[in-house]
């Protein structure tokens, strides 16, 4: 074993046989890996083979489509079947839900480049004639679904990267990750310790126990998972002949069940609803290649409807039953990137589908490492999405409702249950008891709106406009002619402290940092001048400055933070987390209202558009920004959380005669979407510019320096390639939700960010991004977009519909 490396990857499964590939491809060849046992020895080599390009992500979706077509690539450098079947896939739709869900994973698909396709029942049925067609509502076509030999892919990948200079240590187990003072690692392992430059823990069922050897405690967790393979099957048999290929793939989503041929049988497998977590606390090291006892009981309910709808397979006898573990973490997707607070350490864990994910998950960080960008959108996959709030039995909890609903819809208003409450405020419960339903954000319960009395406060879920709309309306309308509270304690907020932190502000951000008393809104860009924060700063003191942000993204943050923070003490980052809580009043009256609340100056000169105060309200000591996400006069108040109730009395004594109304997220959202307000991690993300996304007068050029800036001003003199521009849409009774196609002059030339319906202005919005060529095309109907397989009239707005000159933000 060599004395130094580059980098060291421990786990010798396919995810980190493809990070030691992808970082040789990036040009790091002084790169190793660390095998416990023998190469695909953890989950790896009971894996199914299956692949898919599908996933509820787009950009993990683009990813997974990479995956699927680097195969042949490796092949062609190593010599090494992977054993590719490209048979194609169907996705069977027993109800008109289900088939809606597919026609907008089919809307999806087009941009993205995929190849799908909607089929009948009896299309489907001439594809597969296995099927029972009276089951099926219809189906959908994935071309690039197949299956490949799990073993050959993953010895392909260790042998392309050996052709490259990587070295690989089989019979080796890491034992102990110590850091240096010059930030490298020492790893001990049984054959002795090497010190590498980064470390990646690719560990599979054991990326637990080496996230525990740098003192963290990562999300994710192992399942118990079965599949059965059938003896030779005449019908099988019978179609090879016919057809002179093999069956496709097939997920039945009633029964749970996917299903492939094998030989000339099939192979079938089940996400239960009975599913089992396999060990919750500690994987043993001396887990070897070893199958765990199948138990048929756990997967019969599956088994009897997948029985009815394929008929054959209950005649078909069982040859074998595997019972294998893999990880997931809480919502299914990857653990990316590197972790915030432990340099140069890197997770790339929780690969729940290695096949359909494991390429572009090594692509993705090998980029990342070597480029310092992962060069995607990978936040859907990358580990800093989750914070300390993600304990072991949170994570258990939502593995587990995750792997049960696998193959169920999931609505785009849905609140999943599990694990929840997991944060509240001390809000909670009074704002329940006023009919609040409750959203989960970042972990913590946030209203999303408020059922009146008489008033079941439940969402009926659906893809449709549902059973919130009209009250929903009822809060934006109280807003826009009154006024309303809604409490906002799930934003990021951070302090900045010292006497480098205005210097150090300026450097991470685009517009300058604000006079004493004063807010500025402003992005963060990363190198290559795209957008990876958004933020409001207010500066309360020469050397104190306060910061809002997106609640989702501040793990992401702090690490960005962290990586630029100097190293002479001279910045002190404090996040307050829910150490700082907040209620927002908005409105035409929400002046009136705080004026009795306050004995200081808070008149339209007193208190202008864009001041912070720090000052008594309700009795409590507050922070005022004078500014809100609804484009109205308003005002986010922020107190330490032991005052929060007794603001929140305070507010609903003094508006009570003021025709105060309770406002919930999804009014806020709509209230922004009548501004044209963009927003994190929809609008604004890490593939979009500043200007792209419309946020010219946020982005000050004139600054000397700041990271971002040379490829911003690129951007700012050659247009970009995108705009960013909000559409009215001739919906019927469903609105956009995002990621939906955009079309013009009958193609796909974009998606939607996010959209819902402006209530006080009576439009259904859509938000997205287009060519900038076709930003100008203000024709009425210039455009169409595609909801739930039905292409609606959509036309680009010049101008925010509700206020465009902004005045009631300023009155
Ligand atoms: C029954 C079953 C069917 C499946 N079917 C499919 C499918 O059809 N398609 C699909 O895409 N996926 C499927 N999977 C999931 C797939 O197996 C996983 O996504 C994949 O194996 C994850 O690979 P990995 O490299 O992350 O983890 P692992 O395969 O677990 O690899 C981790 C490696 O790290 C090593 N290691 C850990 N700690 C150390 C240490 N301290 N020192 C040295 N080495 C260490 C381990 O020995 C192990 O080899 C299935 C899984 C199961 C169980």
């Amino acid at each position: 074993m060599k004395s130094h490396t580059r980098v060291a990857v421990i786990g010798g499964g396919v995810v980190g046989c493809s990070v030691l590939y992808h970082l040789t491809k990036a040009g790091w060849t002084d790169v190793v890996l660390i095998e416990r046992d023998q190469l695909t020895s953890g989950s790896t080599w009971h894996a199914a083979g299956g692949f898919h390009t599908l996933n509820g992500d787009p950009n993990v979706a683009k990813l997974q489509g990479y995956t699927i077509g680097l195969y042949d690539e490796l092949e062609k450098i190593t010599g090494q079947s992977c054993g590719l079947h490209r048979s194609g896939g169907l996705l069977l739709a027993d109800t008109p839900e289900r088939m809606e869900w597919l026609k907008m994973a089919h809307g999806r698909a087009r941009y993205l480049g995929l190849e799908t396709e909607l089929l009948t029942p009896s299309e489907a049925k001439q594809m597969l004639p296995l099927i029972e067609e009276k089951y099926f509502v219809g189906a959908m076509l994935d071309a690039a679904d197949g299956n490949l030999d799990p073993y050959g892919t993953t010895h392909a990948y260790a042998k392309a990267a050996r052709i490259a200079g990587a070295e690989v240590y089989v019979q080796t187990r890491v034992t102990g990750l110590a850091r240096r003072p010059n930030g490298t690692w020492d790893v001990a392992t049984t054959q002795g310790t090497i010190n590498a430059e980064h470390v990646v823990n690719a560990g599979g069922l054991w990326a637990r126990e080496v996230g525990r050897m740098v003192g963290i405690e990562l999300p994710v967790l192992a399942m118990e998972h079965m599949y059965l393979v059938t003896d030779e099957m005449p019908e099988v048999v019978a179609y090879n002949k016919e057809r002179g290929h093999e069956l496709p793939h097939a997920i039945d989503f009633k029964a749970e069940i996917y299903m492939r041929q094998e030989h000339s049988g099939l192979v079938l497998g089940t996400y239960e609803k009975a599913c089992v977590p396999w060990q919750p606390r500690t994987t043993p090291w001396e887990f070897g290649a070893e199958l765990l006892p199948p138990d048929l009981d756990r997967i019969a309910p599956s088994l009897e409807i997948g029985y009815r709808h394929f008929p054959a397979m209950e005649r078909a006898g069982i040859k074998r039953v595997i019972n294998g573990p893999f990880t997931f973490s809480p919502d299914g997707n990857p653990l990316v990137g590197p972790v915030q607070g432990v340099p140069n350490f890197w997770c790339a864990c929780a690969v729940m589908a290695g096949f359909s994910q494991g390429g572009g998950v090594g692509l993705a960080l090998s980029q990342w490492m070597v480029n310092g960008d992962p060069g995607f959108d990978v936040w859907g996959m990358d580990v800093a999405r989750y914070g300390g709030w993600a304990t072991r039995s949170y994570t258990n909890e939502k593995v587990r409702e995750n792997y049960s609903k696998r193959f169920s819809i999931r609505f785009p208003n849905e609140e999943l249950p599990a694990a929840r409450p997991q944060q509240t405020t001390a809000l909670y419960d009074v704002l329940r008891a006023r009919g609040a339903v409750m959203g989960d954000s970042w972990g913590l319960e946030t209203p999303l709106w408020y059922a009146p009395p008489g008033v079941e406060p439940v969402d009926i879920v659906s893809f449709h406009r549902s059973n919130d709309f009209e009250h929903v309306r009822a809060e934006c309308l109280g807003v826009r002619n009154a006024v309303g509270v809604t409490e906002i304690a799930n934003f990021a907020k951070y302090e900045f402290t010292g006497p480098g932190a205005e210097a150090f502000l300026a450097k991470l951000m685009t517009n300058r940092m604000p006079k004493a008393g004063r807010l500025v809104l402003t992005p963060m860009l990363n190198p290559a001048g795209k957008l990876i924060g958004d933020f409001t700063i207010a500066r309360a003191a020469a050397d104190r400055f306060l910061m809002w942000g997106s609640s989702q993204a501040q793990v992401y943050h702090m690490r960005w933070f962290e990586q630029h923070l100097p190293s002479d003490g001279s910045v002190r980052i404090h996040r307050y987390d829910m150490g700082l809580v907040g209620l927002s009043i908005a409105g035409p009256r929400s002046r009136q209202l705080l004026e009795r609340l306050t004995d200081e100056d808070v008149s339209a000169t007193g208190l202008r558009f864009m001041d912070f105060r720090q000052m008594d309200i309700a009795n409590v000591p507050a922070m005022i920004n004078r500014v809100t996400y609804s484009g109205d006069l308003g005002y986010e108040i922020w107190v330490a959380p032991e005052f929060q109730r007794r603001l929140y009395q305070g507010i609903c004594d003094a508006g009570r005669d003021l025709g105060l109304v309770h406002f919930g997220m999804r009014a806020l959202l709509s209230l922004r979407l009548e501004k044209n307000f963009p927003t994190w991690y929809r609008e604004l993300r890490p593939i979009y510019g500043p200007f792209e996304a419309g946020l010219d007068r946020f982005v000050d050029l004139g600054k000397p320096d700041f990271i971002g800036r040379e490829a911003a001003l690129r951007e700012k003199q050659t247009g970009g390639t995108l705009r960013r521009v909000s559409f009215m849409v001739e919906a019927l009774d469903a609105d956009v939700l995002g990621d939906e196609p955009i079309w013009h002059a009958g193609k796909v030339i974009g998606w939607v960010t996010s959209g819902g319906y402006g209530h006080y202005v009576g439009l259904s919005l859509a938000q997205g991004y287009v060519p900038v060529a076709l930003a100008t095309d203000v024709g009425a109907g210039a455009f169409e977009i595609e909801i739930l397989g039905d292409r609606r009239k959509a036309t680009i707005l010049v101008e925010p519909p509700f206020d465009p000159e902004g005045q009631r933000m300023r009155m």
